[in-house]
């Protein structure tokens, strides 16, 4: 799976790096995903970061 954070919606509020930061962390004010695919180690994590978005700015691409 691959996350993706869509860089026009993203508000900067670092909530998916503190929830899942093997996975995300902030470029500037927004939130990237820097790895690809996701391990599976920090799936689930990285899929309750995403739910968690209060501007669902997360897409998981399975
Ligand atoms: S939780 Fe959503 S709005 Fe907040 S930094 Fe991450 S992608 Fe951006």
């Amino acid at each position: 799976m691959k996350a993706v954070v869509n860089q026009e919606i993203c508000i900067g509020c670092t909530l998916c790096v503190q929830a899942c930061p093997g996975v995300f962390r902030m470029e500037g004010d927004k939130a990237v995903a820097y790895v690809e695919p996701v391990p599976e180690v920090s799936s689930d994590l990285c899929r309750s970061a995403a739910s968690q978005c209060p501007v669902t700015a997360i897409t998981i691409i399975e």
